[in-house]
C-alpha cells in the first residue's frame, strides 16, 4: 500500500506536535510555515519543512500540494490566512483537508468553504479536562453518539479485590464492563467472576447519564 502522505501548514504548538506525532508513526510529512524559526525548529524531525506563505496560489502549486493524501491547516490567530489556505487547498483538488477553528464562527465558514473535518483543540480539550476534574477516576472517553459513551475508569480503592458479579453495574447503574486492563494484561468480555483490583482500568459503555451516575457512586464510596 502506498504510504500517506500528509502537509501540515502551520507549525505552531499545534501544527508542530501534530506533524511530529504523524511523523512518528511512520509518515511522511511535509510541514509549511511563513516563519523562518518555526520552520527551522522541525526541519530535523520531519521528512521536509519549508519556509512558505500557504495563502500564496502559485507557492502552493509548486509544492505540489495536490498530491497531499491529507493537509491539515494548523492556522488559528489568523482568521484570514486559515480560511485563505482552505479555499486554495481546496480549489487545487486537495482530496481530504483538515482544518483548526478557534471559534465556532471560524468553524463555521470553513466547513461552508468544504473543509473535510474540522477540529477545535481549544474548546475540545477544555471539554475533556472539565469531565476529568469532575470525575477524577475517569482517565478518557470517546463520545459514540450525543447519548453513549465508552469511558476509561480508574478502579479506585473501594473496589479492591470484588467481583464483577458484586459490583454489577449493568443491573445497578444500567452500563456494561466490557474490557478490564490490568497491569499484567487485559481482559475483553469480562464475566462476572472476573475480580477487579485498584487502579484496574475498566473501559465501560452505556449512556452518558449511566456512566455520570457509575461514576459519582465510586467517589461517594
Ligand atoms: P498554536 O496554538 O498551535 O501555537 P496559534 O493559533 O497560537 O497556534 P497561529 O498564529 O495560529 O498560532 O499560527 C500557527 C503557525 O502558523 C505560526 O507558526 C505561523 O507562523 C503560521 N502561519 C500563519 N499564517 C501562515 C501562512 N499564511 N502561511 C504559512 N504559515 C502561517
Amino acid at each position: 500500500m502506498k504510504m500517506k502522505q500528509f502537509g501540515v501548514i502551520g507549525l505552531g504548538r499545534f501544527g508542530s506536535s501534530l506533524a511530529r506525532e504523524l511523523t512518528n508513526n511512520g509518515f511522511e510529512v511535509l510541514g509549511v510555515d511563513r516563519d523562518e524559526e518555526a520552520v527551522s525548529e522541525m526541519s530535523e524531525v520531519l521528512t521536509h519543512a519549508i519556509v512558505a506563505d500557504s495563502t500564496d496560489e502559485e507557492t502552493l502549486r509548486s509544492i505540489g500540494i495536490r498530491n497531499f493524501d491529507c493537509v491539515i491547516v494548523a492556522i488559528g490567530d489568523d482568521i484570514q490566512a486559515s480560511i485563505m489556505t482552505a479555499i486554495l487547498l481546496k480549489d487545487l483538488g486537495v482530496e481530504m483537508v483538515v482544518a483548526k477553528a478557534l471559534s465556532v464562527l471560524h468553524g463555521k465558514v470553513l466547513e461552508r468553504l468544504g473543509v473535510d473535518r474540522i477540529i477545535y483543540p481549544e474548546r475540545d480539550m477544555g471539554i475533556r479536562v472539565a469531565h476529568q476534574l469532575v470525575n477524577p477516576n475517569l482517565l478518557d472517553y470517546i463520545e459514540l453518539s450525543k447519548d453513549y459513551t465508552i469511558a476509561e475508569i480508574s478502579a479506585p480503592k473501594c473496589l479492591n479485590g470484588k467481583t464483577l458479579e458484586e459490583l454489577n453495574p449493568r443491573a445497578k447503574y444500567g452500563c456494561s464492563v466490557v474490557a478490564i486492563n490490568k497491569k499484567d494484561g487485559v481482559i475483553i468480555a469480562p464475566t462476572a467472576t472476573d475480580v477487579i483490583n485498584e487502579r484496574d482500568v475498566m473501559v465501560i459503555i452505556g449512556t452518558n447519564k449511566q456512566i455520570e451516575s457509575f461514576e459519582e457512586e465510586l467517589v461517594g464510596s
